[in-house]
């Protein structure tokens, strides 16, 4: 079979993927989609997330000019955004919580683009507005009127993921895209020359058909198996609880290698963070961002034998939740319990009301009984902690790294240690909660997928999670999606250009 003109075949309907979609169908192609998931499950990690987006900018009126005509003069004067320039986002991605390890060009060009992708998303019908959550805005708003923005995660899409996918999927059928739900694909194509010439998919009969085109790959990460978690995280992240949808099992990467494909980037590392002990095994619409425990800065995190395990103040929460979500798989029965006296407790995000299992009251040792940690190590882990941090006598602040940090300890606090000593006391218990994968297949900024010796495979691309070299270890929150729709707009449009040149 030759391959077919004109045809691009889109694996995925989240971000990623529909970006491609809109891309390709933009550029004139015919464009096919391709999802796993039955149709009221569409839409992948993307939907399940608040959509909080970061973007490099130098003014805040630029920030103003996506959000339209939602703010008066009078009320756009009490909002301070401050300005992210691309080095910011740079230095993040690498140095910051990448370990110095991403590819430099993917991130100086995805994070270049962060700013347009916007306009681009908002002309084909999303919206967009001010984030609340996760952004560092200044809490001291109770005070005085005025809202801070900073840290670049300034902006989310009106009504979170759902508020994504469903202006590109539908901006993408009205420029003749055609999605089969419940129809994963299986294989890659290739012809007698190596190019791949489409995918076989099994269709929602149980039956296998041939796509032919050009192929987007933006089927995501490996996160949602847990033999493959098992495999290339380690055996320790085989039973943690997914924060993410159950479609994303890595078969169409591992397709793509079988096919020539490189692989590239932190295949031993994912997005976790600590979560409600009740949540279920695998994400869905209900949980999506409700699990989350971030609240750790305020207090202390203890394991059940009584003992820190992490500076849960080295930085902003939305800075280290990664680092503390995969401490918690190194715990005994990988559980944490984050401690916090009645000064602390007045900063943890509302979500905590929704969480059962907690342990309140003004005597610590007997809720460290009653939550199942070992009480003297506990009592002796707190009175240390309350002598190392004693000096510090300012009242927790939010809106500053506060440098009040723990004197003498081996594991110290480096910011909000005040000792715990204010009751009523509380003690949340958290588990390790699988975000998504970092490791992917080998691509260029063209998101070509590339063999191993860096040429491009003809006829295969790639966008979102499904491409690495892009985060290591961590990611600054919000990049993600920015991530996913810049790749995905590459891919199609590029995806598209092949397929009309053949
Ligand atoms: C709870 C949660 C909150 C998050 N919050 C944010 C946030 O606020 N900001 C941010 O930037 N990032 C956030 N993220 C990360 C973000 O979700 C991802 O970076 C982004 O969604 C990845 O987009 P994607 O299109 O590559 O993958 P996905 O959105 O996961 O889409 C993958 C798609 O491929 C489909 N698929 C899988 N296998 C196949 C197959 N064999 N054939 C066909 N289709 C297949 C899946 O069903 C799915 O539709 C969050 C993630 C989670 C889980």
């Amino acid at each position: 079979m030759d391959q077919v003109r004109n045809h691009v075949i889109v694996l995925g309907s989240g971000n990623a993927a529909l970006s491609a979609a809109m891309a390709a169908a933009d550029h004139g192609a015919n464009v096919t989609i391709l999802e796993k998931a039955p149709e009221p499950e569409m839409g992948g990690n993307t939907r399940l997330t608040t959509a909080a987006l970061r973007v490099a900018f130098e003014e805040s009126k630029q920030i103003r000019e996506i959000l339209d005509k939602q703010f008066s003069d009078v009320e756009w004067s009490n909002i301070e955004i401050e300005p992210y320039p691309q080095d910011n986002f740079i230095y993040e991605v690498i140095h910051k919580t990448g370990h110095g390890r991403p590819n430099r060009e993917l991130v100086a060009w995805f994070t270049s683009q962060s700013l347009d992708i916007i306009h681009w998303l908002k002309e084909r019908g999303v919206k967009f507005e001010l984030a609340e959550y996760l952004s560092q805005f200044d809490l001291t708003k109770h005070q005085t009127e005025k809202r801070t923005y900073r840290g670049g995660v300034v902006i989310q899409s009106v009504n979170g993921g759902q508020g994504l996918v469903s202006p590109e999927l539908a901006y993408a059928q009205s420029q003749g895209a055609v999605i089969h739900y419940d129809t994963p694909a299986v294989d890659l194509i290739s012809n007698e020359k190596g190019h791949i010439i489409g995918v076989v998919a099994r269709q929602s009969d149980g039956n296998l058909k041939n796509f032919y085109g050009a192929v987007v790959i933006g089927s995501g990460g490996f996160e949602a198996s847990s033999a493959r978690r098992s495999q290339f995280l380690g055996p320790q992240w085989c039973d943690v609880r997914q924060r993410c949808v159950k479609f994303n099992t890595g078969e169409v990467l591992f397709a793509a290698i079988n096919a020539g494909a490189a692989t590239a980037g932190h295949f031993s590392g994912a997005h976790i963070t600590p979560i409600d002990p009740d949540s279920p095994y695998i994400g869905g619409l209900d949980t999506c961002e409700k699990t989350n425990r971030l609240a750790f800065s305020w207090g202390i995190s203890v394991n059940k034998l009584g003992h820190r395990f992490i500076d849960e103040g080295s930085h902003w929460n939305n800075q280290i939740y990664v680092d503390v979500g995969r401490s918690l798989l190194e715990q005994p029965d990988q559980v944490g319990y984050q401690v916090f006296d009645s000064r602390g407790a007045q900063f943890r995000e509302p979500l905590y009301q929704d969480q059962k299992q907690f342990f309140e009251g003004n005597d610590l040792e007997e809720l460290a009984k009653q939550a199942g940690i070992a009480p003297e190590a506990f009592m002796h882990t707190i009175k240390e902690f309350n002598k190392a941090a004693k000096h510090n006598k300012n009242l927790y602040d939010p809106t500053i790294l506060d440098a009040q940090a723990t004197k003498g300890l081996d594991l110290p606090k480096t910011n909000w240690a005040l000792p715990i000593t204010e009751p009523p006391f509380s003690i949340y218990p958290v588990v390790p909660g699988v975000t998504f994968t970092f490791g992917g297949l080998s691509s260029n900024t063209k998101c070509e997928i590339l063999a191993a010796n860096n040429r491009p495979i003809p006829g295969l691309y790639g966008c979102g999670e499904a491409t690495g070299d892009y985060f290591y270890y961590a990611y600054p929150t919000g990049s993600g999606l920015i991530k996913g729709a810049v790749t995905g707009r590459e891919a199609g449009h590029n995806a598209a250009h092949y397929a009309q040149e053949l």
